[in-house]
């Protein structure tokens, strides 16, 4: 599906393996883990990557069969100058190995059964007609958000691509200066509010909070730029899916040296007091002079490292920690296609406020908010001519005793085929030809994910910067992290951001040469001119 890597570059002389050889582990193939891999290979280490199950990619893979082809989980392709950047570093060019396209309409967002749509593009004169339809005073104020969003993400860019490893971080960034543009003791519906009266249009604007498992009304306002980056750096389909973005890289990653071990699981950390030395697993044993762990954060802590050697990310801290919300799955294999649908849909509940507080009270809503990706419309070969695929996602309460999957999922399913048709599609379960489901309990169970929260620790200010577990992991010795667990957070863009940050950490430990990896907050990094093969 992808081209083959292009041949890479000479290594930057002062990385070349043999002046210092270093064994790396990482735990995790997901995006985080991957990207990490890339940097790290390319600095000269030997690079190992464990991965429990038997494809790359984590929640960022593909579900494939009888010729249907869907991504897991992440379907939205935002901000690719953050992996773009990736590639530059190790000698290639992301879109000549991964082709994708920038959609337009990037979706479109339907509210409740009465309340409309607006078909979201990234023209913005078509734009303010769009929201001119359902508010005209509002449609004014649609250049202003994006005008003053950019400026809050290069104010904030330095922070997001920087390790905060205590407190002190937050005086060198001088956030105190940004407190008046960030305004994090706002949420982002009160962000949008500034600009738009009409509920839609700020729906339109502040679903985008669902990205990290939150709700708009409690999500903190800096993460207004998730809208803005959308409509500036576009919304993007990787031919293929997400998941080839992921494999692209594993490809590179191999070419690179990497070692991939598919269908192997780590079972336990080893330890010298308390620094890491290697890995069980469930077919050997492997030395390792750092161990880089992807894998989920509270379910590897929880599993992979004796309680003891944690002090501040104790079970019991981990336990009262504030979890993402999780989602229900419907992957749909269809007869036929559904070329009215774009390729991007999300259907806003009727009365969005109580669905909000149903996922975050632990209940299962009767008129559910969902999203739904009819991908064939751009990209024809995930299905079999005359068919296509159908992903439907429907965002629920992470795994509570308050609901038992084995029991609701028949009723729920029932109840998100029936949501369908607010939307225009009636006949989906008759033309139904292949089917998978995915609960909070197969997130948790199936795919290791700590109470199936599929967005990790919830993105609220006692659990960004400092607060979440930090790149160069606080607790144990030469045990880092990457992805959606650790600084900056949840989403494809930061995560591969986040090996940026812990490669440049796990570098200077090893005292190499991070230079190249780039400085935080610079416009463009000192990727070595021979090293670029665009
Ligand atoms: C349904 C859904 C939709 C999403 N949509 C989007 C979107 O549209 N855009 C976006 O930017 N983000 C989206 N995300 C969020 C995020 O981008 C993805 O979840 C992303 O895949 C997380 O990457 P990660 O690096 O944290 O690791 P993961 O993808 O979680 O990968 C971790 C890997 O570690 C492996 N592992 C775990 N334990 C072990 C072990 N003991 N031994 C060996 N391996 C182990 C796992 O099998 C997994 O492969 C979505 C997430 C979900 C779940």
């Amino acid at each position: 599906m992808t081209p083959a890597a292009p041949a890479l570059a000479p290594l930057p002389r002062t990385a070349r393996p043999a002046d210092r050889p270093r064994n790396v582990l990482i735990i995790g193939a997901g995006p985080g883990g991957l990207a990490a891999a890339l940097l790290l290979a390319r600095a000269g280490l030997h690079v190992r990557v464990i991965e429990r199950l038997p494809r790359v990619g984590g929640r960022c893979s593909a579900i494939e069969a009888d010729g249907f082809r869907f991504d897991l989980g992440p379907t939205f392709f935002l901000y690719p100058q953050v992996l773009e950047r990736i590639f530059r570093l190790v000698g290639c060019d992301l879109h000549r190995q991964i082709p994708m396209v920038r959609l337009d309409p990037q979706y479109r967002v339907v509210f409740g059964p009465s309340g409309g749509h607006l078909n979201c593009t990234p023209d913005l004169a078509r734009m303010e007609a769009e929201v001119a339809r359902l508010n005209p005073i509002d449609a004014r104020n649609v250049r202003r958000f994006i005008a003053e969003n950019q400026v809050k993400l290069e104010s904030f860019r330095p922070v997001l691509e920087s390790p905060f490893l205590s407190w002190r971080d937050l005086l060198c960034w001088d956030l105190v200066k940004l407190l008046p543009l960030l305004r994090p003791w706002a949420s982002v519906d009160a962000e949008l509010g500034r600009y738009f009266s009409d509920p839609r249009v700020r729906l339109a604007f502040t679903f985008q909070a669902k990205y990290l498992g939150m709700s708009p009304f409690n999500c903190p306002s800096l993460f207004s730029i998730l809208s803005y980056l959308e409509y500036d750096f576009g919304v993007w389909h990787p031919y293929g899916g997400c998941a080839a973005v992921s494999e692209g890289m594993a490809d590179v990653a191999r070419e690179l040296g990497v070692r991939f071990h598919l269908g192997e699981q780590v079972t336990q950390l080893h330890f010298d007091g308390n620094r890491a030395v290697g890995v069980r697993t469930d077919a050997g044993e492997y030395r390792a002079d750092a161990v880089v762990v992807n894998a989920d954060f509270a379910h590897a802590m929880t599993r992979l490292v004796p309680d003891r050697l944690r002090r501040r990310w104790t079970d019991r801290r981990i336990a009262r920690k504030r979890f993402s919300c999780s989602t229900f799955m419907l992957y749909l294999g269809l007869d036929g296609r559904s070329d009215d649908l774009p390729h991007h849909t999300i259907y806003t509940a009727e009365d969005y406020e109580r669905n909000l507080r149903d996922i975050e009270g632990g209940r299962l809503s009767a008129d559910p908010s969902f999203y739904v990706q009819n991908a064939c419309v751009t990209d024809p070969d995930l299905a079999p001519k005359g068919r296509s695929t159908l992903y439907v996602l429907a965002p629920v309460p992470h795994k509570t005793a308050a609901i038992d999957w084995t029991k609701e999922t028949p009723g729920f399913r029932a109840c998100v085929l029936r949501q369908l048709a607010k939307i225009g599609l009636r006949d989906v379960e008759r033309r139904i030809r292949l089917e998978k489901v995915v609960t909070p309990s197969d997130w948790e169970g199936g795919y290791a994910v700590f109470k199936g929260a599929t967005f990790n620790l919830a993105h609220t200010l006692t659990q960004m910067l400092h607060l979440r577990p930090r790149n160069r992991f606080e607790d144990l010795d030469r045990v880092y992290l990457v992805g959606g667990g650790t600084h900056p957070g949840s989403g494809l863009p930061v995560i591969y951001e986040s090996a940026r940050i812990t490669a440049r950490l796990l570098l200077q430990d090893f005292g190499l040469d991070a230079s190249w990896l780039g400085e935080p907050g610079a416009k463009d990094e000192p990727v070595p001119a021979s090293t670029v093969t665009v």
